[in-house]
């Protein structure tokens, strides 16, 4: 009786604990938002505007499961501000899947696509489900069963969907096909991150990455350190993290650590990338193989020179802030550093290059995909690269040298030049 009485209250707590990360994650960033539009000069009104999204719907999706039971699953949409144009950004399968995250995540979809100067505001979705220990006949069905929910306030020129954590372009596929059933016509611009042949884009399985990489190597070259050679770690072997990790080898880098959910894998001497890429599974689950496994915390404090966490959010905090020894922090995942974090980076001069700049390759590339299937012609992998690259480069600079201007850490900066063209967009609307 007393274990179980342990085990629940440990649950509880866990819980909590959780619950609070979220909280912190919507108050920080409002935090910077209310900063941020103070110093672009609007009033009061327009943080009130930002603050919080603009509509968020909770849903509920009955699901038949393999074994002939029903099983209820919670999903959400968040569209936080649709003044530029209709509202973007993936949607994700997890058990820690919950509102005010997905609050959050919405907004800074919104930061995301001001920064690459991308037409459309920010918009995110979630379902509270594991992904790890369903069928894919379980899958389809609740992918379907999302899109039926949801189906009033999404659309190719309302709100555009695409992968996420724990989804892929085989979900986007079947969530594309619900979609463009219940419309009775063909919606390849409903959704981005599909398959090749159901009008995906070339590059955007790899345009995260690809984003990263180039984040890399801009603040790299500021701050005069050769990408050939450099120790790089890796948090995270999920989508972003692996590619991430083969490119860095590929331009001579010197990977000498990589994660997943259950550990970490070190080595001064580099690791084998390929070996550990033929070896992940779906999910980015590569440390089981392996006995000689520290925890990601000892990782992240590993010396190197560039440190890309590409895992989940709240990774660097307050705690371990002092004890990261990396030169160049570029956040591959959403969130993973708090605010206190952020700003015992900036104290300690380390460059820190935020998520919502590093992580745009895979949203910039989806905006491609959804150009090219309204337009209903197709770039080649090469056309695809050059675009992407000059976003990058572009908006790393506007955000460089915003902070410079204002003396202030990138983070603030990028939220500045996330904001304008919403505020703007919002104003010339009569909205405030
Ligand atoms: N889920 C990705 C992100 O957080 C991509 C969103 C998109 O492609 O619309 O940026």
């Amino acid at each position: 009786m007393e274990t179980v009485v342990t085990v629940n209250s440990n649950q509880v707590q866990k819980q909590d604990s959780r619950q609070n990360e979220t909280l912190n994650l919507l108050s920080s960033t409002q935090s910077i938002i209310k900063e941020a539009v103070r110093r672009l000069g609007y009033n009061d009104a327009m943080y009130e505007l930002l603050k919080e999204p603009l509509k968020i719907l909770t849903v509920r999706i009955p699901v038949r499961m393999d074994d002939g039971s029903t099983k209820i699953f919670t999903g959400y949409r968040s569209q936080h501000n649709d003044a530029v144009g209709p509202t973007k950004g993936g949607v994700r399968f997890h058990p820690e899947v919950d509102e005010e995250e997905v609050k959050a995540l919405s907004m800074w979809m919104s930061l995301k696509c001001g920064i690459f100067d991308l037409p459309y505001g920010g918009g995110k979705g979630g379902i509270i489900c594991d992904p790890r220990s369903m069928s894919f006949t379980e899958l389809e069905r609740l992918s379907r069963g999302y899109v039926r929910a949801v189906s009033q306030i999404v659309g190719p020129t309302k709100d555009i969907p695409a992968p996420d954590v724990f989804t892929n372009p085989q979900i986007m596929a079947w969530m594309m096909d619900e979609y463009s059933r219940i419309q009775e016509f063909d919606s390849p611009g409903f959704i981005t991150g599909k398959p090749l042949v159901l009008g995906g884009s070339q590059g955007r399985e790899t345009a995260t990455a690809q984003g990263v990489t180039i984040c890399i190597e801009e603040a790299a070259k500021r701050r005069g350190i050769s990408i050939k050679g450099a120790r790089v770690i890796v948090q995270g072997f999920g989508n972003a993290g692996s590619y991430l990790a083969k490119f860095m080898k590929d331009a001579g880098a010197k990977v000498i650590g990589i994660s997943d959910a259950y550990g970490a894998l070190y080595d001064p001497d580099g690791l084998d990338i390929e070996y550990l890429l033929d070896r992940r599974d779906s999910f980015g689950t590569v440390t089981n193989l392996f006995t000689n496994v520290i925890t990601n915390q000892e990782l992240l404090e590993k010396e190197c020179e560039i440190l890309v966490p590409a895992a989940i959010s709240n990774q660097i905090t307050r705690e371990n802030a002092d004890k990261i020894k990396a030169e160049i922090i570029v956040e591959a995942a959403n969130g993973p550093t708090t605010l206190e974090a952020t700003n015992i980076l900036a104290e300690r001069n380390v460059l820190l290059v935020p998520d919502v700049l590093a992580s745009s390759g895979g949203v910039t590339v989806s905006y491609f995909e959804w150009v090219q299937n309204n337009q209903g012609y197709y770039w080649s992998e090469e056309e695809v690269a050059e675009k992407l690259r000059k976003k990058v480069v572009d908006s790393f600079e506007r955000v460089f040298s915003t902070a410079q201007n204002y003396q202030i850490n990138m983070r603030l900066a990028a939220y500045m030049v996330g904001i304008r063209k919403m505020a703007e967009a919002s104003q010339y609307r009569g909205w405030v």
